[in-house]
This record gives structure tokens, sequence and C-alpha cells, in this order.
């Protein structure tokens, strides 16, 4: 039994909150940082690098069974699961361990073991009290169900999907946002046949509406399946698969129900409503600044509203540091974030779409532009279509930035620098981009909103 005392006190190891005390420590604070299980949280251990790691296997077998068509020899023979994993895990092993010798040399204390909120500077691990002059929450999310939906057996959510050590032949997917498509793509790519089933009437449906349906078509194409518009009503599971019944009386077998219909709050349970925090379903209330209605108690990452991204919690993480520390740092919105699929094709975006553009600032004070990729040299040899549309709000900024297409996710730091920096295209269009890239794409966008098109 003992007290520890620290300037601050971050519950949770995760983007947001390793990403805080990085930062506190560099600004001269004493941090106790408190993870129950593995630092990196979900991103680095069951989110965005596993993954992505995936992914990038996936990719390496479309290329491998087209090789002909780049005029390689080679023969596709199927996919070996377990030296998929294999490939993953070592990746997730490295940057664990990269991190955690980063938080160690740079003093942060690591307290191990899970904690609970007793008061607004105290949290308790165990029989310890660790006591904060300012305390971060920042405990996370988890993979939500819906009712009557029980996660077991052939029913998993993105944890239990991503250690399968086989191909599934026949895969449904509840959910067709990101968790659900990247897992689509992933699973097409090695050869099952994939079924995305969604309540809205679009595939990830926070996206610009044109690009949810390029989306569409190409999975279209790809072979992926899709029953958009349309509730789930029940589950049956049998010896060797599950049997989805949809409120418009469409049956799906298949041999594994992945269910990816978004990602709840981890607070239960950890004192936070008893300490009198505000809360609602689940999820931390803060203000702008990520301070709850308790003084000294911030929240961050998955755990505030809004979107759930990793860079979002490592931002929110650096800033609540810089605040702490009195630095009064910039407050980010969630417009300002960008967001990426990691698909096949890949989405990337930036700020308001066209649909909340018109809705906020009417229809007649925006403009838009929309370049198709088609025209754009390097993605002809990359050898996937798509587009890139630009919202600019009237003769001013350029408000919204919106791309599809091979490899996008690494063109959306330009829209973001784009974004942020509230460039006028008329400013920015001058500026070269080297040939051939697909960031020309982006070029020839700033071009025709600038009304001077090149090519287009
Ligand atoms: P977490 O990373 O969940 O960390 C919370 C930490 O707190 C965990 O380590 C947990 O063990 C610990 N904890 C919880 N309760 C306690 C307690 N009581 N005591 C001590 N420790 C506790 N985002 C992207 O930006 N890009 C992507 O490509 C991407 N892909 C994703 C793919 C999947 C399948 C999933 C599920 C998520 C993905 N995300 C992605 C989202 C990203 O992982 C999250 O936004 C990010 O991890 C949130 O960080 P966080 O710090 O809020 O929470």
């Amino acid at each position: 039994m003992s007290e520890q005392n620290f300037d601050l006190v971050v519950l949770g190891g995760g983007s947001g909150g390793y990403a805080a005390a990085l930062r506190a420590v560099q600004l001269g604070l004493t941090v106790g940082l408190i993870e129950k299980d593995k630092l990196g949280g979900t991103c680095l251990h069951v989110g965005c690098i596993p993954t992505k790691a995936l992914l990038h296997s996936a990719e390496v077998a479309d290329v491998s069974r087209e090789a002909a068509k780049y005029g390689v020899k080679t023969q596709f023979e199927g996919i070996d699961m377990p030296a998929v994993n294999a490939f993953r895990k070592g990746i997730v092993a490295s940057k664990y361990k990269g991190l955690q010798g980063l938080i160690k040399s740079r003093g942060i204390t690591m307290i191990e073991g899970e904690g609970r909120l007793v008061s607004p500077n105290t949290v308790q691990v165990g029989a310890d009290t660790i006591v904060g002059k300012n305390v971060i929450l920042a405990t996370g999310s988890y993979s939500r169900s819906l009712p009557g939906l029980a996660i077991g057996g052939r029913v998993m959510t993105s944890e239990q999907a991503l250690e399968l050590d086989f191909v599934p032949q026949k895969v449904a997917i509840l959910g067709g946002g990101v968790i659900g498509v990247e897992f689509a793509s992933v699973w097409k790519s090695f050869g099952a046949d994939v079924t995305v089933i969604e309540a809205l009437p679009h595939l990830v449906p926070n996206e610009e509406e044109s690009i949810s349906k390029q989306l569409e078509r190409a999975f279209r194409k790809r072979g992926i399946e899709y029953s958009l518009g349309v509730r789930f009503q029940s589950v049956t599971q049998h010896e060797n698969g599950v049997v989805i019944t949809l409120e418009n009386g469409t049956v799906i077998e298949a041999e594994i129900l992945l269910v990816a219909v978004g990602r709840g709050a981890a607070t239960a349970g950890l004192g936070f409503e008893e300490v009198g925090v505000a809360m609602d379903r689940g999820f931390v209330l803060t203000d702008e600044r990520l301070a709850t209605n308790i003084p000294g108690v911030f929240a961050v990452g998955d755990i505030v509203p809004g979107l759930q991204l990793a860079h979002r919690g490592f931002q929110q993480g650096i800033f609540v540091a810089e605040e702490i520390a009195g630095l009064n740092p910039i407050v980010v919105d969630d417009l300002n974030i960008p967001k990426v699929t990691y698909c096949d094709p890949e989405i990337a975006s930036i700020g308001y779409s066209e649909a909340k553009a018109a809705e906020k600032f009417g229809a007649d004070q925006i403009s838009t532009v929309e370049y198709n990729l088609g025209g754009n040299g390097k993605s002809s040899i990359l050898g996937t279509a798509g587009s890139i549309k630009l919202v600019r709000a009237k003769d001013g900024p350029i408000i919204g930035v919106h791309m599809i297409g091979a490899r996008v996710g690494e063109l959306i730091g330009e829209g973001q620098l784009v974004v942020n920096w509230e460039a006028y295209p008329e400013d920015i269009a001058p500026f070269l981009h080297a040939h051939p890239t697909q960031n020309e794409a982006l070029g020839e966008a700033f071009l025709a909103l600038a009304g001077k098109p090149l090519h287009a």
C-alpha cells in the first residue's frame, strides 16, 4: 500500500493518454501513467496498426494476382494466414517495444493495474493511491453490439476477427462504416465472399455522398456484396455458420458474422459518475478545452464524443498537457481533423462535405469541383479510378477536401494543410506538384476551383 504524488496522473495508456504523458514530461511536469493492459492501447494492439498490416497483405495478394497485367510472371497460390498473422504481430511487437522504451526513457512513471477514480484528484490502483494535481481520463473505447445480438462463437468483433488463423469462405459484416469496409476489403482480397449490411442508405455514411457512391461501385466491381438501408433483425448460429435475417426478410448465410456497428466509451465502473463527472451515454462531456465539469479533471480520446481516431487522441493529449502547463494551445475542431478509410480504393477527407457546407452557409454561398483521377498519369499507373472533390466557401477559402482512389490517404496531408490554413485556391494554385504524382490531381483541382482548369 503506497501513495504516489504527481503533477499529472493519466488514466489509460492508449493514443490519447501516452501522448499527454510524453508532452507533459517534456514541459517539466511529473507524470504517473496508469495502464491495465498494454501501453499503446487499441490503436497499436487491435486497431490502426494491425488492421493496416492486414490491408498491406491484402494489397500484396491483389498485386500478385494481377502481376501478369504488369508483365511480371508469378503464380498466386493463396493466403498463408499464419504467415499473415506473423507479419502483423511482428509489426505490432516492434512498435510496442519502441513505445515502451520511449516512455521509460522520458522518465514517465508507469503504474500497472486497473485504475478507478475515487476523488477529483485521486485514482486508486489496487492498494495504491495515485494523486495528481491534474487528472486526464483516457480509458478509450470498446466494440459495441446491438440489442439482442450476443458476441461469441461465430459472431465476433474486430478484436476476434483479427486473430482468425484461417480465411473464412463467406463473411457477413454488420456495419458499413470504416471498420466494416476495411475488413470487407481485406477478406475479399484474401478470397472470401463478403456481404456488408448497412442500416443507412450508403457505405461509409459519414463521408461525402459522391465518395460513398464511388466506393459502392468499386466494391460491386470487386464482387463485394452489400445491402444498404436495411436493418438487421436476428442471427442464429449453427455448427458451420450463421444465418442472418434482415428486417426486409433477406436471409444471408455466412461462416462468420463481424459486428462493426461502432464503439462505445470504456468508462463503466471506473468511478467517473460517482465523483460527479458529467457524462452522456458513457461518454465524458468536456468543454472545447477538454476540461470536464470537475476542476483539474480532463478527458481525451475515444471517451470524448466525436471522431474516434488515434491522431485526434494524440492531438487532444498534447493539447491538455500544454493547457495544464499554461501554454494556451489552439483548439482543434473535429472538422479540421483528417480521416482515412484504408479499404481498396482508399478514402480520405477533411472538413465540410458539400451537403454540410450548404446547410451551414447556404447552397449559393459555396462552390465545388470534382476532379476525376482518370486524368492523372500516376493514378492510371497505379490502376485505380477515383476522384478528388473540393468544397469552397464562396470567394473564400477551401473548407472541404474529399478523395477516393489508390493511396489517397497519403494525399490528405496536403488537404489538411489547405483546410487548416484556410487557403484560397487562387493563392495555392500556382504552387507546383511533381510530375507524375497523384498530388498533381490536387493541383488540378485547385486550378479548377480558381477558374483556371488546365486538364479538366
Ligand atoms: P485506447 O487506445 O483504447 O486506449 C485506452 C487505454 O486505456 C487502453 O490501453 C486500456 O487498456 C486502458 N484502460 C482502460 N481502462 C483503464 C483503467 N481503468 N485503468 C487503467 N487502464 C485503463 N484510428 C485511426 O486514427 N486510424 C486507423 O487506421 C484506425 N483503425 C482502427 C481499426 C480498428 C479495428 C479499431 C477498433 C480502431 C481503429 N482506430 C483507428 C481508432 C483508434 O484505435 C482509436 O481512436 C484510439 O486507439 C483511441 O485512443 P484512446 O487513447 O482514446 O483509447
